[in-house]
């Protein structure tokens, strides 16, 4: 029997304000407990909610950026439940008129793109974050308040494959916008999903499961995965799948049902008395819109255009915003026409030192032009890749351009065809055993005198050049 996957994914952005929602508390990240916070954000009686604009500029702009449509009279609604984490025993939040609806996301899969629906975004404020100890948990406010994009996807997602790269391509935009850090580990961004399986062609949903716990994209991935295999085993079996909450623990690997079943939560949405709804103009949306940078999409399409380069190399330079500026500089200054030797060497060596070092392309400290100068040497024959490779490192790790180092340490390999003639004579002549196995048809004989160069010039020689001088002079004796 086969099953097909129906995958819906609940996504929270953090914004980055400097200020809270709903009070002028700070935002940042990392500093004492419970050393930023207010009468406000703790939910003491009588304080009042004033709602950050830019907090809503923000939301705006994502919406927008998921081709959503901005609803013009919106409002906030109290979502009421009790956590040790929620001071005021409610969020606010938006429920039945919500920001933005009717959005969407392009996503490649193997063979095309598909467009998953985007059901609705709507900003809501942070809880607070709780802190097990052993036999004691701690409570830390400075997060509640911050403000927090809720995006929910249509169940219009089949594979886990597909769910990580709307995942990736929802991230990347909103990196591009500028709005968030969307730091899984940090929890600026955080995912849930809901899963359940359907006979393949069948209309009617199957039994759902909702996924929490899942701390990367990696992880949002295998957790689907095992619940995919864990659903359609029951129902190989004729056994129900059991509608419920299940945390991924990512240590084996597998989802374990939650201990409360909540599925029946009544949150008692009213209306939040202290914000009144509000209109959104147009002016205001178009306002917004003039501030959307390129994202990261058209940028890819210019680039393949403009620069003619391979979807392959154009997706892996635009990844990152400032990946993708820096790159732009470079093939921008590059003189030759042809750009992939400069483009081999941006997604090649430069990408790894960047890996290696936990960095960004941009900022390891070499320049577009150092860059170039450094292809250019590779390009000219005057310094194998091998050594162009070891040259950058330094560049990295000395802040040198690379003729400083090229120069200083004489890299420049012998390419002068008259000095490598003088030396493949010498070595003939001191080889000729060497040279009678060649003649008599041991191809890698040859290789031995090429090897013979090297040495006599300690590794200088261009090897290929040198190469074809041996058999020529072989050949012809
Ligand atoms: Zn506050």
């Amino acid at each position: 029997m086969n099953y097909e996957a129906v995958i819906g994914l609940e996504v929270h952005v953090q914004l980055k304000t400097k200020t809270k929602t709903f009070c002028g508390c700070s935002t940042e990240f990392g500093n004492t407990p419970n050393s930023q916070v207010c009468a406000v954000c703790l939910g003491f009686p009588g304080s009042l909610p004033v709602l950050n604009r830019l907090a809503l500029d923000y939301a705006i702009k994502v919406a927008l950026a998921l081709n959503c449509k901005i609803h013009e009279f919106t409002k906030f609604d109290r979502k009421n439940y009790f956590y040790p984490d929620l001071p005021k025993n409610y969020q606010i939040s938006q429920y039945e008129l919500p920001l933005a609806t009717q959005g969407f996301i392009e996503i490649k899969t193997n063979i095309e793109s598909k467009r998953i629906g985007i059901r609705r975004v709507h900003l809501e404020e942070d809880a607070g974050k709780l802190i097990h100890q052993e036999d004691l948990s701690l409570v830390d406010f400075n997060r509640a308040g911050i403000p927090l994009l809720e995006i929910v996807s249509e169940p219009e997602i089949n594979s886990p494959q597909e769910a990580y790269e709307y995942l990736l391509s929802l991230k990347r935009k909103i990196e591009y916008l500028e709005v968030s850090d969307c730091d899984m580990e940090k929890g600026s961004l955080r995912c849930d999903a809901n899963v359940s399986l359907r006979k393949s062609g069948a209309k009617d949903l199957g039994t759902k499961t909702e996924l929490k716990n899942m701390n990367s994209f990696k992880a949002v991935k295998d957790a689907l995965a095992f619940e995919i295999k864990r659903q359609s085993e029951l129902l190989v079996k004729n056994r129900p799948v059991t509608q419920e909450t299940r945390l991924w623990d990512e240590k084996i690997q597998r989802t374990f049902p939650m201990r409360t079943k909540e599925e029946a939560q009544d949150y008692r949405y009213f209306p939040e008395p202290d914000l009144p709804p509000f209109l959104i103009t147009q002016d205001k949306i178009d306002q917004i819109k003039k501030t959307i940078p390129e994202l990261p999409e058209e940028k890819k399409l210019r680039f393949i255009r403009d620069y003619s380069l391979s979807e392959y190399d154009a997706t892996i330079l635009i990844s990152s915003k400032k990946d993708a500026s820096f790159a732009e500089e470079c093939i921008k200054a590059y003189p030759d026409k042809d750009k992939k030797p400069l483009v081999n060497w941006l997604i090649g060596p430069l990408l790894s030192e960047a890996n290696n070092r936990k960095s960004g392309l941009w900022n390891l400290g070499v320049s577009p032009r150092d860059l170039i100068e450094l292809v250019g040497f590779v390009q000219r024959g005057e310094i194998s890749h091998l050594t162009a490779k070891a040259v950058l490192t330094e560049m990295i790790d000395m802040r040198k351009s690379p003729r400083e180092i090229i120069n200083a340490k004489n890299l420049i390999q012998i390419s002068d065809a008259s000095d490598l003639e003088k030396i493949a004579e010498e070595v003939i002549r001191e080889n000729p055993k060497s040279k009678e196995d060649y003649q008599r048809g041991k191809t890698n004989a040859l290789m031995f005198l090429v090897g013979q160069v090297m040495k006599k010039t300690k590794n200088k020689a261009n090897p290929k050049l040198a190469q074809e001088i041996l058999k020529r002079r072989l050949d012809n004796a």
